[in-house]
């Protein structure tokens, strides 16, 4: 039995009226086990119709009733979240483990935004000029939209959802079309948390419904995750119709090899960070750069011992390192990455082509797979793989190491594994890169911090969370005060100074 999947709009769930439908898989096995509703132009005007109409009331609410609504929502998700975690594994294809991961993440950055009393407080100068007084609040848009992709199904949501529902936005929420359930799911909680009908909406859908957000004159805000093409499209289109936005995309992350670092610790790291969630993170990594062939030999030994040990399984096997692969599209593309790799002339030391899970043939499945002595001039390393694919480019030094990824077209995270603090110091100083992990593998900044890379993979000037997530979802309006004698002096024709 294949189920329908709806909108959530006005606080309920509500069904397709557009005759469209996508599928969603069980990566598994390749079967359908839902169908998604594609919105159209007109379902998506009138959802940005009812976020209109639910929003200045929900703005009304004091920033301490509005917090109270995701600290209800924390601790429902909390009740909740092992049958959430299946159902996120169940259409993504990450573990169960993982998919705990990708909620827990989330719901960070929903305590983060439960700060949002302290967060909106604004800037006072008192007695700027004689009796003026200065002051500035942040208030919100209006109706802002999120648009986000199929890897995170539960963190990006969230990260964009709970800031900007607690600056006292509406929002509408254009979930990936490939993993729907748990945004609806985590809608109808943060309904059942108290939010008021209308101010959350999920809208699903494909190109039609992410065009109609932005273009249409309501929406003021947009906020993007996926790949770098659609990133740069919406971002440019977002632009030219006036909006704000914050666009994020590709990324193809580098950790650096010293030959100080501890070897093993290294390994794991790159397995990991590597292989996790079949390498279908922003931040998973996907170049090993060991500097010097001493370290490049004997890190790559220890590469291939541990991947002689994973164990690829479905993704509700507490035994499995990672699942399937998110779709037959995505394996097909990944399939051709190691063809194309053996062609371009890198050495692919571990080949995933031929895995099988038995009595799963029909499943999403790849195995691990390591390629060797990969060159900056290859397509395997110019381009975002998406996959459970680790590439090695070794460098002969320090200095070489740090210029690719400062050099590489995407500047999401990067790692060094190091046991020298200057050389820490001087890479995370000077590397082109947003985010820097000091043997750490995958540096996503903590709620409190922000998120985001450079380059192309990314577009616009604020990050997702921390504070720059307030920035983005309200205005300044500064007032300039004086009273009571002000309005006695008559007209003035200069320009006010404080002087
Ligand atoms: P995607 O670009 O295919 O889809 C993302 C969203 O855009 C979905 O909601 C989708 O419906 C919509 N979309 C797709 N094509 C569109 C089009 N032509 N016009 C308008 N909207 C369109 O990305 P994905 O495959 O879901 O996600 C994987 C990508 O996301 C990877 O490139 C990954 O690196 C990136 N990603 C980046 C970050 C980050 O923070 N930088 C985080 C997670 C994922």
């Amino acid at each position: 039995m294949v189920r329908e999947l709806t909108h959530f709009i006005a606080g309920k769930p509500t069904a397709g009226t557009s005759g469209r439908f996508g599928d969603v898989y069980d990566p598994n096995t390749g079967r359908v086990q839902a169908r998604v509703p594609l919105a159209s132009r007109a379902e998506v005007e009138a959802v940005i119709a009812d976020a209109e109409q639910a929003q200045p009331a929900w703005a009304a609410w004091n920033p301490q009733r509005r917090a109270r609504v995701l600290l209800r929502f924390l601790q429902l998700v909390e009740q909740e979240k092992d049958e959430l975690a299946r159902l996120l594994s169940a259409e993504h294809g990450k573990t169960v483990a993982d998919a705990h991961g990708d909620i827990q993440r989330g719901l960070e950055v929903v305590e983060f935004a439960a700060g949002i009393p302290h967060l909106l407080k604004g800037e006072f100068s008192d007695n700027a000029g004689t009796g003026i007084d200065v002051y500035s609040m942040r208030q919100p848009l209006g109706v802002v939209a999120g648009i986000t992709p199929f890897n995170f199904p539960a963190m990006i949501p969230l990260w964009k959802a709970a800031p900007a529902l607690a600056c006292g936005n509406a929002f509408v929420l254009k979930p990936s079309e490939r993993d729907p359930s748990v945004p609806l799911r985590l809608a109808e909680l943060f309904l059942e948390a108290g939010l008021p009908p209308g101010v959350l909406n999920v809208v699903n859908g494909d190109k039609e419904a992410v065009d109609t957000l932005l273009e249409d004159p309501r929406v003021q805000a947009l906020g993007f995750v996926g790949s770098t093409p659609v990133a740069q499209y919406v971002y440019a289109t977002a632009a030219a119709h006036g909006k704000r936005a914050q666009c994020f995309g590709g990324a193809k992350n580098h950790l650096i090899v010293m030959p100080d670092a501890d070897l093993d610790q290294a390994a794991d790291a790159l397995i990991g960070a590597g292989y996790g969630s079949a390498g279908e993170r922003c931040m998973a990594i996907s170049v090993a750069v060991p500097v010097g062939e001493a370290t490049a030999d004997a890190l790559v030994a220890k590469l291939v011992e541990r991947i002689g040990a994973l164990k690829v399984g479905r993704s509700d096997d507490p035994a499995a390192d990672f699942g399937p692969l998110v779709g037959a599209d995505a394996l097909a593309r990944v399939r051709g990455y190691l063809d194309l790799g053996v062609e371009e002339g890198a050495e692919l030391v571990v080949d995933g082509r031929d895995f099988r899970l038995a009595g799963h043939e029909d499943g999403y499945f790849l195995g691990a797979s390591l390629f060797d002595r990969v060159t900056p001039g290859m397509r395997i390393y110019r381009e975002e793989i998406f996959g459970p694919v680790l590439t090695v480019v070794r460098a002969a030094d320090y200095e070489e190491a740090l210029r690719l990824p400062s050099e590489h077209e995407f500047g999401n995270g990067v790692a060094i594994y190091t046991r020298d603090g200057d050389t820490a110091r001087d890479f995370a100083r000077r590397v082109n890169t947003g985010m820097v992990g000091v043997n750490v593998p995958i540096p996503v900044p903590i709620a409190y911090h922000t998120f985001g890379g450079w380059k192309r993979s990314a577009f616009g000037d604020l990050n997702q969370h921390g504070p720059d997530s307030i920035r983005f979802y309200t205005r300044t309006r500064t007032v300039t005060s004086r009273w009571p004698s002000g309005a006695k002096e008559g007209a003035s024709f200069t320009i006010p100074t404080m002087g």
